[in-house]
């Protein structure tokens, strides 16, 4: 098997570090990609750090990252959808059994025998599969997807995962034109749900803890920008969205936006915190309001999320950083302190 550059954690209390992992020779379905980009999504450092040690508990060492951009160099003899010097992208999930009813629906995301992109058993290898904080990656065509040609590479990477996480709740939710639509936390899911709303057609109003993203938010889309430490502003709005879209890292007030809801008003949670929410009956029941979550999306979502984006020319704002600036990188995201998401640049690896 040939080997490939990466960076790992070896516990959840130490740095990533390079290191150097297998990475198996393509079987007949399989595409071979140098990585040029890979996002760095919050879940990466949720993950790194062990903090949904009860639901996925992290094996170690861990190579991150979900968020990848590359070309291809190299295809199996049954691949038919790329060929060498493609660029190509893929995101949360690298395989699942393809014949399950959530499989044939297209909702892979759903599979119970999908293969997350990371931190999970490797069939091919029978270890644990690594993520985009690579030199390379192979995966199965199906889970391979195109990026429209006139995206910017590096702010094109966070689509895979922030923005396929936040498209498929908008579009599920039936966000259009005329909706009024909030978005909770401007990080990198938040300023990719203001983008996305806001080329869907709807209102949006972006909820923040940092005054300083104000200007951007507006830049950015949203049409009201609301200081969501201020609960006089915030209840302004009591009674008055469609629909709410949670994008917060850590825990908050979340009940406070249920009261924001209109009747049969839907606040769907992407933000995954270490520990559990608190939720008042009332506020759900009083106006037949109701609270989901939503993980990323399906293949087929996921191909039109990025068409969507290529038709409307939206990217990811990003910083692109080298790979050595990884632990830094971290810090910064604890402080919500990134406009608005991180992008390696896999060239550095190879420095
Ligand atoms: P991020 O870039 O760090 O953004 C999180 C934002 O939340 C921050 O920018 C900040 O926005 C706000 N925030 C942070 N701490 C807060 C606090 N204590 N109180 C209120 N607001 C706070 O993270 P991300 O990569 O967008 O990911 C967000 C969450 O989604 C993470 O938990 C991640 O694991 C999860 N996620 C879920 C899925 C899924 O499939 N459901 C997929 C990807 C990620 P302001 O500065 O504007 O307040
Ligand atoms: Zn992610």
């Amino acid at each position: 098997m040939p080997n490939a550059k990466a960076y790992a954690a070896s516990s959840a209390t130490s740095p990533l570090a390079p290191i150097t992992i297998a990475r198996r020779d393509p079987t007949a379905n399989d595409v071979q990609i140098e990585i040029l980009f890979c996002g760095i999504c919050h879940s990466d450092l949720h993950q790194v750090r062990n903090e949904w040690s009860g639901v996925m508990p992290t094996i170690y060492p861990c190579v991150p990252g979900h968020e990848i951009v590359g070309r291809v160099t190299k295809v199996g003899s049954g691949v038919t959808k790329f060929k060498a010097g493609d660029i190509a992208a893929v995101g949360c999930m690298v395989d699942s059994d393809g014949t399950c009813f959530e499989c044939q629906q297209g909702l892979e995301q759903f599979c119970a025998n999908a293969t997350l992109t990371y931190n999970f058993p490797d069939k091919h290898t029978g270890g644990v599969t690594y993520g985009g904080y690579s030199d390379s990656v192979v995966v199965d065509q199906r889970f391979v997807l195109r990026v429209p040609s006139n995206l910017d590479l590096a702010g094109a990477a966070p689509l895979l995962c922030a923005g396929i996480t936040t498209y498929s709740p908008l579009r599920h939710w039936g966000v259009t034109t005329g909706k009024k639509v909030g978005i909770v936390g401007l990080g990198g899911l938040g300023h990719m749900g203001v983008k996305l709303a806001h080329a869907l057609g709807a209102h949006v109003v972006l909820f923040t803890t940092s005054p300083g993203k104000k200007d951007d938010a507006l830049r950015l889309g949203a049409d009201e920008v609301v200081l969501s430490r201020d609960a006089n502003e915030v209840n302004k709005h009591a009674g008055s969205f469609d629909f709410i879209l949670d994008a917060v890292s850590a825990n908050h007030d979340i009940d406070s936006y249920i009261n924001l809801l209109r009747r049969d008003g839907n606040i769907t949670l992407v933000g995954a915190p270490e520990k559990p929410l608190s939720i008042s009956a009332f506020n759900l029941i009083m106006r037949r309001r109701s609270f989901s979550g939503s993980p990323i999306g399906g293949i087929a979502e996921t191909q039109e999320m990025l068409d969507f984006c290529g038709a409307n020319n939206i990217t990811a704002d990003v910083e692109v950083i080298p790979i050595q600036k990884i632990n830094e990188a971290y810090d910064r995201l604890l402080k919500a302190d990134v406009k608005y998401r991180f992008s390696i640049d896999m060239a550095s690896l190879k420095a």
